[in-house]
């Protein structure tokens, strides 16, 4: 179930971060990120804020920028906040893409990304899902060094797929 935010790999809740293998129920927050084609979870990782942060600032300025002012311009905070309250189901935060109003149900691929602390699920902005479209528009707009890191970094972290899968839009799946 895709608002429970278990591991499909394993069927129960994610324990460690992907990156420095913590236990996430050590530390205050942490991030789950799934990809799905489909019904099929094709990309999974649960990782610590602290390791979170660490990939951001790698990444450069400018992507940062450009993933930043994406998602300002085109995801209706205000009207979200207006119409999700904290009491809302967790469905209806992630039955639409956030930036472009898809319903989930449309999207071929879509990204799910979810902010935990311990087994509580922090709501708003999160949890909340960008659909295949937008994906793209957002690698169109980073910078390649930034692709690549980002390529990179999945492909160490994660071996198996999605490398080998062939995603639509031929890119890997953005960490949201
Ligand atoms: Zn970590
Ligand atoms: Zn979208």
């Amino acid at each position: 179930m895709l608002t429970k935010f278990h591991s499909y790999e394993t069927g129960k809740a994610f324990t460690e971060c992907c990156d420095c293998g913590c236990n996430l129920h050590d530390v205050d927050i942490y991030i789950i990120n799934q990809s799905f084609a489909g019904n099929e979870c094709i990309f999974e990782c649960a990782m610590c804020l602290q390791c979170r942060e660490r990939m951001n600032e790698q990444l450069s300025e400018n992507s940062r920028v450009a993933m930043f002012d994406f998602m300002h311009d085109h995801a209706d905070m205000e009207s979200r906040q207006e119409r999700l309250s904290n009491n809302s189901e967790t469905e209806a935060y992630i039955e639409s893409c956030i930036t472009c109003g898809k319903l989930r149900s449309e999207a071929k691929t879509f990204t799910l990304g979810a902010m935990f602390s311990g087994d509580h699920l922090i709501k708003s902005p999160f949890p909340l899902i960008i659909c295949d479209d937008c994906e793209a528009k957002i690698a169109a707009s980073i910078s390649d060094e930034t692709r690549k890191f980002w390529d990179d970094y999945i492909a160490e972290h994660f071996p198996g797929p999605p490398s080998e899968i062939d995603l639509p839009n031929k890119t890997k799946p953005i960490l949201i």
